[in-house]
């Protein structure tokens, strides 16, 4: 594994893997995601051109999974 691919949010402490498709999105606490997902629960609220995650263009489309769910819509099929 090489690091050569990974950046770092200065901002929110993220890391970002360049990939083939689309980066992924390490967290702290979770599974991996994507930059859609980074956006829409960390870096939308960073208020900072500090933060990398602010390109709309290579976020891409925002679903509304991406967003946090609340633990009360989890569907329990989502639970693994
Ligand atoms: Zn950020």
């Amino acid at each position: 594994m090489t690091e050569a691919g990974v950046q770092v949010c200065p901002t929110c402490k993220v890391k970002i893997i360049k990939m083939i498709g689309g980066d992924r999105v390490l967290f702290s606490t979770g599974a991996p995601g994507t930059r859609a997902v980074l956006w829409a629960r960390v870096c939308q609220y960073a208020k900072t051109p500090a933060c990398i995650n602010q390109d709309r263009d290579r976020i891409g489309t925002i679903q509304a999974q991406d967003y946090y769910q609340p633990e009360a819509n989890k569907k329990p099929e989502a639970i693994e």
